[in-house]
Protein backbone atom coordinates (compact mmCIF):
# COMPACT_ATOMS: atom_id res chain seq x y z
CA UNK A 1 0.00 0.00 0.00
CA UNK A 2 1.25 3.54 -0.67
CA UNK A 3 0.83 6.64 1.34
CA UNK A 4 -1.86 8.76 -0.46
CA UNK A 5 -2.45 12.61 0.18
CA UNK A 6 -5.27 11.90 2.01
CA UNK A 7 -3.65 9.11 4.16
CA UNK A 8 -0.91 11.31 4.97
CA UNK A 9 -3.98 14.08 6.33
CA UNK A 10 -5.27 11.50 8.79
CA UNK A 11 -1.68 10.54 10.03
CA UNK A 12 -1.01 14.45 10.53
CA UNK A 13 -4.23 15.25 11.32
CA UNK A 14 -3.77 14.34 14.89
CA UNK A 15 -1.12 17.26 15.34
CA UNK A 16 -2.28 20.96 16.54
CA UNK A 17 -2.78 22.98 12.91
CA UNK A 18 0.90 24.64 13.55
CA UNK A 19 2.30 21.53 13.97
CA UNK A 20 1.03 19.81 11.15
CA UNK A 21 1.96 22.35 8.59
CA UNK A 22 5.47 22.33 9.69
CA UNK A 23 5.63 18.47 9.90
CA UNK A 24 3.95 18.16 6.39
CA UNK A 25 7.03 20.62 4.87
CA UNK A 26 9.24 17.43 6.08
CA UNK A 27 7.68 15.03 4.14
CA UNK A 28 7.15 14.16 0.07
CA UNK A 29 5.59 12.14 -1.38
CA UNK A 30 7.74 11.11 -4.40
CA UNK A 31 5.70 12.03 -7.51
CA UNK A 32 6.39 10.93 -11.04
CA UNK A 33 9.92 12.11 -12.46
CA UNK A 34 8.63 15.76 -13.35
CA UNK A 35 10.83 18.96 -14.58
CA UNK A 36 10.57 20.36 -11.05
CA UNK A 37 12.20 18.78 -8.20
CA UNK A 38 10.62 18.00 -5.01
CA UNK A 39 11.28 20.25 -2.35
CA UNK A 40 11.91 19.37 1.71
CA UNK A 41 12.13 21.45 4.85
CA UNK A 42 15.28 19.99 6.35
CA UNK A 43 17.98 21.12 9.26
CA UNK A 44 15.13 23.15 11.30
CA UNK A 45 14.69 23.27 14.92
CA UNK A 46 12.59 20.02 15.57
CA UNK A 47 9.22 21.34 17.67
CA UNK A 48 8.98 20.63 20.85
CA UNK A 49 7.09 17.65 22.22
CA UNK A 50 7.78 15.83 19.43
CA UNK A 51 10.30 12.87 20.22
CA UNK A 52 12.79 12.77 17.74
CA UNK A 53 15.82 10.51 17.06
CA UNK A 54 18.01 13.31 16.24
CA UNK A 55 21.25 13.88 18.49
CA UNK A 56 23.19 17.23 19.58
CA UNK A 57 25.74 19.27 18.63
CA UNK A 58 28.28 17.57 20.48
CA UNK A 59 27.14 14.07 19.38
CA UNK A 60 28.00 15.21 16.04
CA UNK A 61 30.80 16.60 17.00
CA UNK A 62 33.07 14.29 19.32
CA UNK A 63 30.75 11.51 18.70
CA UNK A 64 30.96 11.20 14.96
CA UNK A 65 33.51 13.04 13.51
CA UNK A 66 36.54 13.86 16.10
CA UNK A 67 35.90 10.71 18.40
CA UNK A 68 37.08 7.99 15.57
CA UNK A 69 40.62 9.44 15.55
CA UNK A 70 42.45 7.11 17.34
CA UNK A 71 45.97 8.96 18.62
CA UNK A 72 44.55 11.41 20.15
CA UNK A 73 42.99 11.42 23.97
CA UNK A 74 39.47 13.00 23.38
CA UNK A 75 38.41 14.55 26.55
CA UNK A 76 34.53 15.34 27.28
CA UNK A 77 34.48 18.27 29.54
CA UNK A 78 31.09 17.98 31.06
CA UNK A 79 28.54 15.71 32.92
CA UNK A 80 29.73 11.96 32.65
CA UNK A 81 26.13 11.40 30.88
CA UNK A 82 27.59 13.58 27.95
CA UNK A 83 30.77 10.87 28.14
CA UNK A 84 29.10 8.09 28.48
CA UNK A 85 26.81 7.86 25.72
CA UNK A 86 29.92 8.97 22.84
CA UNK A 87 31.53 6.31 24.58
CA UNK A 88 31.69 3.45 21.86
CA UNK A 89 28.16 3.26 20.91
CA UNK A 90 28.62 3.82 17.50
CA UNK A 91 31.48 0.74 17.22
CA UNK A 92 34.21 2.70 15.15
CA UNK A 93 36.99 0.12 15.32
CA UNK A 94 40.43 0.87 15.08
CA UNK A 95 43.77 -0.68 15.44
CA UNK A 96 46.88 1.10 16.59
CA UNK A 97 49.72 2.14 14.17
CA UNK A 98 53.32 1.81 14.09
CA UNK A 99 53.19 4.14 17.22
CA UNK A 100 51.32 2.01 19.22
CA UNK A 101 48.64 4.58 19.87
CA UNK A 102 44.77 3.86 20.12
CA UNK A 103 42.56 5.49 22.79
CA UNK A 104 39.52 4.92 20.76
CA UNK A 105 38.45 2.48 23.39
CA UNK A 106 39.03 4.85 26.05
CA UNK A 107 36.40 7.37 27.93
CA UNK A 108 37.78 10.97 28.75
CA UNK A 109 35.94 13.03 30.41
CA UNK A 110 36.46 16.01 33.37
CA UNK A 111 32.52 14.46 35.25
CA UNK A 112 31.36 17.49 36.16
CA UNK A 113 29.73 18.18 39.15
CA UNK A 114 27.48 20.56 41.08
CA UNK A 115 30.41 22.48 41.95
CA UNK A 116 32.00 22.60 38.87
CA UNK A 117 28.91 24.04 37.28
CA UNK A 118 29.44 26.65 40.39
CA UNK A 119 32.65 27.56 40.71
CA UNK A 120 33.96 26.64 37.27
CA UNK A 121 35.60 23.28 35.61
CA UNK A 122 38.43 25.29 33.71
CA UNK A 123 41.36 23.88 36.79
CA UNK A 124 39.41 20.19 36.40
CA UNK A 125 39.92 20.22 32.47
CA UNK A 126 43.44 21.55 33.03
CA UNK A 127 44.26 18.78 35.52
CA UNK A 128 42.68 15.84 33.47
CA UNK A 129 44.61 17.00 30.53
CA UNK A 130 48.10 17.17 32.21
CA UNK A 131 47.11 13.53 33.94
CA UNK A 132 46.04 12.30 30.71
CA UNK A 133 49.47 12.88 28.74
CA UNK A 134 51.30 11.87 31.61
CA UNK A 135 49.63 8.53 31.41
CA UNK A 136 49.08 8.14 27.50
CA UNK A 137 51.35 10.25 25.75
CA UNK A 138 49.07 11.25 22.93
CA UNK A 139 49.88 12.63 19.48
CA UNK A 140 47.26 15.14 20.10
CA UNK A 141 44.17 16.04 22.58
CA UNK A 142 40.89 17.60 21.48
CA UNK A 143 38.51 19.15 24.35
CA UNK A 144 34.98 18.79 23.45
CA UNK A 145 32.03 21.34 25.73
CA UNK A 146 29.10 20.28 26.33
CA UNK A 147 25.91 22.31 27.26
CA UNK A 148 26.76 23.33 30.90
CA UNK A 149 30.33 24.32 29.91
CA UNK A 150 28.81 26.53 27.54
CA UNK A 151 26.29 28.42 30.05
CA UNK A 152 28.83 28.55 32.68
CA UNK A 153 31.47 30.02 30.53
CA UNK A 154 34.31 27.78 30.60
CA UNK A 155 37.34 29.53 28.66
CA UNK A 156 38.10 25.92 26.87
CA UNK A 157 40.56 27.92 24.48
CA UNK A 158 42.04 29.22 27.04
CA UNK A 159 42.44 25.91 28.81
CA UNK A 160 43.48 24.60 25.40
CA UNK A 161 46.36 27.30 24.78
CA UNK A 162 48.00 27.14 28.38
CA UNK A 163 48.21 23.19 28.11
CA UNK A 164 50.02 22.99 24.57
CA UNK A 165 52.40 25.08 25.82
CA UNK A 166 53.11 23.45 28.69
CA UNK A 167 53.16 20.06 26.81
CA UNK A 168 54.23 20.90 23.21
CA UNK A 169 51.12 19.37 21.64
CA UNK A 170 48.20 20.27 19.72
CA UNK A 171 45.29 20.93 22.32
CA UNK A 172 42.01 21.36 20.27
CA UNK A 173 39.38 22.79 22.21
CA UNK A 174 35.77 22.21 19.98
CA UNK A 175 32.86 24.87 21.36
CA UNK A 176 30.50 22.42 20.29
CA UNK A 177 27.58 22.66 22.98
CA UNK A 178 25.36 20.52 22.41
CA UNK A 179 22.95 23.25 22.27
CA UNK A 180 24.75 24.86 19.08
CA UNK A 181 22.48 24.02 16.47
CA UNK A 182 19.12 21.95 15.36
CA UNK A 183 21.11 18.40 15.31
CA UNK A 184 24.35 16.84 15.43
CA UNK A 185 24.65 17.98 11.95
CA UNK A 186 25.68 21.57 13.83
CA UNK A 187 28.71 19.34 15.13
CA UNK A 188 30.17 17.99 12.25
CA UNK A 189 30.48 21.83 10.97
CA UNK A 190 32.46 22.71 13.74
CA UNK A 191 34.55 19.71 13.82
CA UNK A 192 35.43 20.26 10.00
CA UNK A 193 36.01 23.40 10.72
CA UNK A 194 38.94 23.01 13.15
CA UNK A 195 40.01 20.01 12.03
CA UNK A 196 40.65 22.17 8.34
CA UNK A 197 42.13 25.19 10.03
CA UNK A 198 44.17 23.34 12.54
CA UNK A 199 44.68 19.90 11.49
CA UNK A 200 45.10 19.33 8.03
CA UNK A 201 48.28 20.27 6.16
CA UNK A 202 50.47 20.61 9.96
CA UNK A 203 53.33 19.41 8.61
CA UNK A 204 56.89 19.96 6.54
CA UNK A 205 55.78 17.28 3.79
CA UNK A 206 54.84 19.14 0.50
CA UNK A 207 54.19 16.10 -1.67
CA UNK A 208 53.20 11.93 -1.47
CA UNK A 209 55.26 9.73 -3.23
CA UNK A 210 52.97 7.04 -3.91
CA UNK A 211 51.04 6.80 -7.06
CA UNK A 212 47.67 7.04 -6.91
CA UNK A 213 46.83 8.96 -3.56
CA UNK A 214 43.79 9.13 -2.41
CA UNK A 215 41.92 10.63 1.19
CA UNK A 216 38.40 8.41 2.09
CA UNK A 217 35.81 11.14 3.92
CA UNK A 218 33.31 10.69 6.18
CA UNK A 219 34.06 6.93 6.23
CA UNK A 220 33.84 5.98 10.41
CA UNK A 221 35.25 2.48 10.01
CA UNK A 222 31.93 1.03 11.79
CA UNK A 223 32.08 -2.28 11.99
CA UNK A 224 35.16 -2.34 10.04
CA UNK A 225 33.96 -0.80 6.92
CA UNK A 226 36.82 1.56 6.21
CA UNK A 227 39.05 -2.05 6.52
CA UNK A 228 36.66 -3.68 4.01
CA UNK A 229 37.28 -0.80 1.43
CA UNK A 230 41.16 -0.21 2.39
CA UNK A 231 41.28 -3.76 1.61
CA UNK A 232 39.86 -3.56 -2.15
CA UNK A 233 41.48 -0.01 -2.61
CA UNK A 234 44.93 -1.74 -1.73
CA UNK A 235 44.83 -4.47 -4.19
CA UNK A 236 43.70 -2.26 -6.76
CA UNK A 237 46.68 -0.34 -6.12
CA UNK A 238 45.71 2.75 -4.24
CA UNK A 239 47.36 4.52 -1.64
CA UNK A 240 45.52 5.56 1.47
CA UNK A 241 47.09 8.81 2.87
CA UNK A 242 44.29 8.94 5.47
CA UNK A 243 40.82 8.32 6.45
CA UNK A 244 38.68 10.96 7.91
CA UNK A 245 38.06 9.71 10.56
CA UNK A 246 37.44 5.95 11.21
CA UNK A 247 40.64 3.89 12.13
CA UNK A 248 42.14 7.59 11.16
CA UNK A 249 45.10 9.09 12.93
CA UNK A 250 45.97 12.67 13.55
CA UNK A 251 49.40 11.99 11.95
CA UNK A 252 48.12 11.06 8.93
CA UNK A 253 45.58 13.72 8.78
CA UNK A 254 48.34 16.31 8.99
CA UNK A 255 49.09 14.96 5.90
CA UNK A 256 45.36 15.36 3.74
CA UNK A 257 46.86 17.84 1.34
CA UNK A 258 49.45 15.62 -0.43
CA UNK A 259 46.32 13.79 -1.62
CA UNK A 260 45.24 13.67 -5.64
CA UNK A 261 41.87 12.98 -5.19
CA UNK A 262 39.21 13.10 -2.51
CA UNK A 263 36.69 10.54 -1.85
CA UNK A 264 33.91 11.28 0.26
CA UNK A 265 31.57 8.37 1.36
CA UNK A 266 29.18 10.42 4.02
CA UNK A 267 28.44 13.52 2.26
CA UNK A 268 26.40 15.23 5.13
CA UNK A 269 29.28 14.62 7.88
CA UNK A 270 32.37 15.88 6.16
CA UNK A 271 31.61 17.83 2.36
CA UNK A 272 32.98 20.94 4.10
CA UNK A 273 36.12 19.55 4.25
CA UNK A 274 36.04 18.05 0.87
CA UNK A 275 35.01 21.70 -0.41
CA UNK A 276 37.84 23.49 1.52
CA UNK A 277 40.82 20.93 0.59
CA UNK A 278 39.47 21.81 -3.43
CA UNK A 279 39.77 25.71 -2.70
CA UNK A 280 42.99 25.40 -0.81
CA UNK A 281 44.70 22.29 -2.47
CA UNK A 282 43.45 22.31 -6.07
CA UNK A 283 42.32 19.00 -5.06
CA UNK A 284 39.26 17.33 -6.70
CA UNK A 285 36.35 15.20 -5.13
CA UNK A 286 34.25 12.60 -6.02
CA UNK A 287 31.17 11.60 -4.10
CA UNK A 288 31.74 7.80 -3.72
CA UNK A 289 29.22 4.84 -2.03
CA UNK A 290 30.87 1.51 -0.98
CA UNK A 291 27.65 0.33 0.46
CA UNK A 292 26.13 -2.09 -2.45
CA UNK A 293 27.85 -4.18 -4.78
CA UNK A 294 27.30 -1.59 -7.98
CA UNK A 295 27.92 2.05 -6.12
CA UNK A 296 30.96 -0.06 -5.29
CA UNK A 297 32.15 -0.84 -8.40
CA UNK A 298 30.50 2.46 -9.81
CA UNK A 299 32.95 3.96 -7.37
CA UNK A 300 35.49 2.31 -8.30
CA UNK A 301 35.16 2.34 -11.75
CA UNK A 302 34.93 6.87 -11.31
CA UNK A 303 38.47 6.70 -9.44
CA UNK A 304 40.08 5.11 -12.17
CA UNK A 305 38.64 6.98 -14.85
CA UNK A 306 39.75 9.90 -12.72
CA UNK A 307 43.54 8.80 -12.85
CA UNK A 308 42.89 7.53 -16.53
CA UNK A 309 45.74 5.13 -16.64
CA UNK A 310 45.10 1.76 -18.32
CA UNK A 311 46.69 -0.51 -15.84
CA UNK A 312 44.95 0.91 -13.25
CA UNK A 313 41.46 0.60 -15.05
CA UNK A 314 42.04 -2.78 -16.23
CA UNK A 315 43.40 -3.93 -12.21
CA UNK A 316 39.96 -2.31 -11.29
CA UNK A 317 38.13 -4.23 -13.80
CA UNK A 318 39.74 -7.89 -12.76
CA UNK A 319 39.29 -6.70 -8.98
CA UNK A 320 35.56 -6.21 -9.73
CA UNK A 321 35.61 -9.45 -11.56
CA UNK A 322 36.93 -11.65 -8.85
CA UNK A 323 35.17 -10.11 -6.05
CA UNK A 324 31.73 -10.25 -8.16
CA UNK A 325 32.42 -14.21 -9.13
CA UNK A 326 33.27 -14.72 -5.47
CA UNK A 327 30.18 -13.11 -3.58
CA UNK A 328 27.48 -13.05 -6.45
CA UNK A 329 26.16 -17.00 -6.19
CA UNK A 330 26.28 -16.00 -1.80
CA UNK A 331 23.92 -13.00 -2.21
CA UNK A 332 21.79 -15.11 -4.61
CA UNK A 333 21.05 -17.50 -1.97
CA UNK A 334 20.29 -14.74 0.43
CA UNK A 335 17.79 -12.87 -2.08
CA UNK A 336 15.59 -15.97 -1.90
CA UNK A 337 15.30 -15.00 1.70
CA UNK A 338 14.54 -11.54 1.32
CA UNK A 339 12.79 -10.94 -2.40
CA UNK A 340 9.85 -9.43 -2.99
CA UNK A 341 10.08 -7.42 1.04
CA UNK A 342 10.09 -4.57 1.48
CA UNK A 343 11.93 -1.82 4.10
CA UNK A 344 11.98 1.69 6.27
CA UNK A 345 15.56 3.38 5.50
CA UNK A 346 15.72 6.50 8.42
CA UNK A 347 19.19 7.12 8.85
CA UNK A 348 21.78 9.61 9.77
CA UNK A 349 22.23 12.24 6.97
CA UNK A 350 23.56 9.66 4.06
CA UNK A 351 23.27 6.22 4.82
CA UNK A 352 19.16 6.89 4.29
CA UNK A 353 20.45 6.76 0.92
CA UNK A 354 23.54 4.45 0.51
CA UNK A 355 21.36 1.48 1.64
CA UNK A 356 18.93 1.56 -0.11
CA UNK A 357 20.98 -0.47 -3.57
CA UNK A 358 22.18 -2.87 -1.19
CA UNK A 359 18.41 -3.14 -0.18
CA UNK A 360 17.41 -3.72 -3.85
CA UNK A 361 20.44 -5.94 -4.40
CA UNK A 362 18.82 -8.54 -1.77
CA UNK A 363 15.42 -7.60 -3.49
CA UNK A 364 14.43 -5.69 -1.12
CA UNK A 365 12.50 -2.20 -1.97
CA UNK A 366 12.80 0.94 0.33
CA UNK A 367 9.47 2.20 0.60
CA UNK A 368 10.14 5.10 3.15
CA UNK A 369 13.60 6.85 3.57
CA UNK A 370 14.78 9.84 5.40
CA UNK A 371 17.41 11.34 7.12
CA UNK A 372 17.86 12.84 11.00
CA UNK A 373 20.15 15.32 10.36
CA UNK A 374 20.32 16.07 6.60
CA UNK A 375 19.83 19.25 4.59
CA UNK A 376 18.24 20.47 1.56
CA UNK A 377 20.66 19.36 -0.26
CA UNK A 378 21.53 15.52 0.57
CA UNK A 379 17.53 15.21 -0.33
CA UNK A 380 17.79 17.50 -3.54
CA UNK A 381 21.45 17.28 -4.72
CA UNK A 382 24.10 20.21 -4.22
CA UNK A 383 22.23 22.44 -6.87
CA UNK A 384 19.93 23.97 -4.00
CA UNK A 385 22.72 24.86 -1.96
CA UNK A 386 22.52 28.46 -3.55
CA UNK A 387 18.91 28.79 -2.65
CA UNK A 388 18.80 27.60 0.72
CA UNK A 389 17.43 30.34 3.23
CA UNK A 390 20.32 30.63 6.43
CA UNK A 391 18.34 30.99 9.77
CA UNK A 392 19.43 32.02 12.86
CA UNK A 393 20.21 28.62 13.89
CA UNK A 394 22.61 27.80 10.85
CA UNK A 395 24.38 30.96 11.40
CA UNK A 396 25.37 30.33 14.45
CA UNK A 397 28.02 27.57 13.04
CA UNK A 398 30.11 30.45 10.86
CA UNK A 399 31.41 29.03 7.33
CA UNK A 400 35.60 28.92 7.37
CA UNK A 401 37.18 30.90 4.93
CA UNK A 402 39.79 28.78 3.64
CA UNK A 403 41.76 30.50 0.29
CA UNK A 404 44.52 29.22 -2.40
CA UNK A 405 47.44 27.92 -0.32
CA UNK A 406 50.21 29.66 -2.12
CA UNK A 407 52.73 27.22 -2.10
CA UNK A 408 50.81 24.13 -2.01
CA UNK A 409 47.62 24.64 -4.39
CA UNK A 410 48.43 22.68 -7.26
CA UNK A 411 45.86 21.42 -10.71
CA UNK A 412 45.56 18.05 -10.14
CA UNK A 413 43.76 17.46 -13.35
CA UNK A 414 43.43 19.53 -16.53
CA UNK A 415 39.93 21.26 -15.89
CA UNK A 416 38.67 20.47 -19.31
CA UNK A 417 39.53 16.56 -18.74
CA UNK A 418 37.63 17.10 -15.07
CA UNK A 419 34.34 18.61 -16.73
CA UNK A 420 34.47 15.52 -18.97
CA UNK A 421 34.41 13.41 -16.40
CA UNK A 422 31.94 15.01 -14.29
CA UNK A 423 29.66 14.38 -17.37
CA UNK A 424 29.44 10.97 -16.30
CA UNK A 425 30.79 10.58 -12.79
CA UNK A 426 29.96 12.64 -9.61
CA UNK A 427 32.99 14.67 -8.99
CA UNK A 428 32.23 17.74 -6.88
CA UNK A 429 28.66 16.62 -6.98
CA UNK A 430 25.80 14.67 -5.25
CA UNK A 431 22.53 14.51 -6.56
CA UNK A 432 20.80 13.54 -3.35
CA UNK A 433 18.43 11.20 -2.19
CA UNK A 434 14.79 11.88 -3.72
CA UNK A 435 16.07 11.52 -6.99
CA UNK A 436 16.53 7.89 -6.58
CA UNK A 437 13.11 6.91 -4.84
CA UNK A 438 10.25 5.43 -6.72
CA UNK A 439 7.13 7.03 -7.00
CA UNK A 440 4.88 6.33 -4.41
CA UNK A 441 7.03 5.99 -2.04
CA UNK A 442 7.69 8.92 0.76
CA UNK A 443 10.70 10.54 2.47
CA UNK A 444 10.60 11.86 5.50
CA UNK A 445 12.83 14.47 7.44
CA UNK A 446 13.48 13.92 10.99
CA UNK A 447 11.23 11.22 11.13
CA UNK A 448 9.36 11.08 14.84
CA UNK A 449 8.48 7.86 17.28
CA UNK A 450 4.57 9.31 16.33
CA UNK A 451 4.95 8.77 12.75
CA UNK A 452 7.23 5.47 12.96
CA UNK A 453 4.38 4.05 14.33
CA UNK A 454 1.46 5.37 12.07
CA UNK A 455 3.34 4.89 8.59
CA UNK A 456 4.79 1.29 10.00
CA UNK A 457 0.52 0.69 10.30
CA UNK A 458 0.25 1.67 7.10
CA UNK A 459 2.79 0.82 4.96
CA UNK A 460 3.97 -2.73 6.80
CA UNK A 461 7.60 -2.78 5.92
CA UNK A 462 9.18 -6.21 6.57
CA UNK A 463 11.70 -4.73 7.79
CA UNK A 464 13.03 -1.36 9.57
CA UNK A 465 16.58 0.22 9.32
CA UNK A 466 16.80 2.90 11.97
CA UNK A 467 18.69 4.06 15.20
CA UNK A 468 18.83 3.11 19.01
CA UNK A 469 16.16 5.21 19.71
CA UNK A 470 13.16 3.59 18.25
CA UNK A 471 14.76 -0.17 17.60
CA UNK A 472 12.92 -1.55 20.48
CA UNK A 473 9.67 0.31 20.18
CA UNK A 474 9.72 -1.34 16.39
CA UNK A 475 11.07 -4.48 17.57
CA UNK A 476 7.78 -4.35 19.64
CA UNK A 477 5.80 -3.60 17.17
CA UNK A 478 6.95 -7.58 15.33
CA UNK A 479 8.92 -5.85 13.27
CA UNK A 480 12.54 -6.31 13.02
CA UNK A 481 15.15 -3.50 13.18
CA UNK A 482 18.20 -3.45 12.66
CA UNK A 483 20.46 -0.58 13.68
CA UNK A 484 22.61 0.91 10.62
CA UNK A 485 24.45 3.73 12.90
CA UNK A 486 26.12 0.91 14.12
CA UNK A 487 25.48 -2.22 13.01
CA UNK A 488 24.03 -3.45 16.41
CA UNK A 489 26.89 -6.45 17.10
CA UNK A 490 27.29 -6.84 13.55
CA UNK A 491 29.32 -5.32 10.46
CA UNK A 492 31.24 -4.82 8.07
CA UNK A 493 28.58 -3.55 5.62
CA UNK A 494 30.81 -2.16 2.91
CA UNK A 495 32.00 -3.28 -0.25
CA UNK A 496 31.73 -6.75 -1.32
CA UNK A 497 32.33 -8.66 1.82
CA UNK A 498 30.19 -6.11 3.65
CA UNK A 499 27.31 -6.88 1.03
CA UNK A 500 27.64 -10.47 2.24
CA UNK A 501 27.57 -10.66 6.20
CA UNK A 502 24.49 -7.26 5.26
CA UNK A 503 22.46 -9.94 3.28
CA UNK A 504 23.33 -12.74 5.93
CA UNK A 505 21.93 -10.52 8.61
CA UNK A 506 18.91 -9.33 6.88
CA UNK A 507 17.80 -12.80 5.75
CA UNK A 508 18.51 -13.93 9.31
CA UNK A 509 16.10 -11.62 10.65
CA UNK A 510 13.33 -12.75 7.90
CA UNK A 511 14.21 -16.57 9.36
CA UNK A 512 14.20 -15.97 12.77
CA UNK A 513 10.96 -17.31 14.85
CA UNK A 514 11.37 -14.87 16.95
CA UNK A 515 8.85 -12.72 15.78
CA UNK A 516 5.70 -15.25 15.63
CA UNK A 517 6.32 -14.96 19.59
CA UNK A 518 5.88 -11.09 19.71
CA UNK A 519 2.46 -10.28 20.57
CA UNK A 520 2.17 -6.38 20.44
CA UNK A 521 0.68 -5.08 23.59
CA UNK A 522 -2.19 -3.07 22.02
CA UNK A 523 -3.33 -6.63 21.01
CA UNK A 524 -3.85 -8.00 24.21
CA UNK A 525 -4.58 -4.78 26.51
CA UNK A 526 -7.00 -1.89 26.33
CA UNK A 527 -5.13 1.77 25.63
CA UNK A 528 -5.14 3.62 28.97
CA UNK A 529 -8.00 5.14 29.86
CA UNK A 530 -7.75 8.86 31.69
CA UNK A 531 -9.52 11.70 32.42
CA UNK A 532 -8.98 15.70 32.30
CA UNK A 533 -9.92 17.74 34.81
CA UNK A 534 -12.52 15.55 36.18
CA UNK A 535 -14.14 15.97 32.83
CA UNK A 536 -15.22 12.58 30.39
CA UNK A 537 -13.07 9.70 30.10
S1 LIG B 1 22.49 17.98 24.66
FE1 LIG B 1 24.07 18.86 26.03
S2 LIG B 1 23.78 17.78 27.98
FE2 LIG B 1 22.75 16.55 26.38
S3 LIG B 1 24.30 15.04 25.66
FE3 LIG B 1 24.44 16.85 24.31
S4 LIG B 1 26.06 18.10 25.28
FE4 LIG B 1 25.39 16.66 26.85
Amino acid sequence: MAITEEKLGEVLGVYPEKVLVNRRRHIVLKEPDTETAQQIEANTRTLPGIITNRGCAFAGCKGVVVGPIKDMVHIVHGPVGCAFYTWGTRRNKAKAGDDGKNYVNYCFTTDMQESDVVFGGEKKLAKLIDEAVAIFHPNAISIAATCPVGLIGDDIGAVARAAEERHGIQVLAFQCEGYKGVSQSAGHHIANNMLMDKVIGNSDVETCDEPYAVNLLGEYNIGGDGWEIARILKDIGYHVVCVMTGDGSYEDMKLAHTADLNLVQCHRSINYIAEMLEIKYGTPWLKVNFIGIKSTCDSLRAMAAYFGNKDLMQKTEEIIARELARIQPVIDQYRKVCEGKTAFCFVGGSRGHHYQGLFSEIGIETVLAGYEFAHRDDYEGRLVIPTIKKDADSKNIPDLHVEADPKRFRIKIAPERLAKLKEKFPFNEYKGLIVDMKEGTIVVDDLNHFETEEFIKILHPDIVSSGIKDKYVIQKMGIPSKQLHSYDYSGPYSGFNGAVIFARDISMSFASPTWNYIVPPWKNQPFLNATINGGDQ
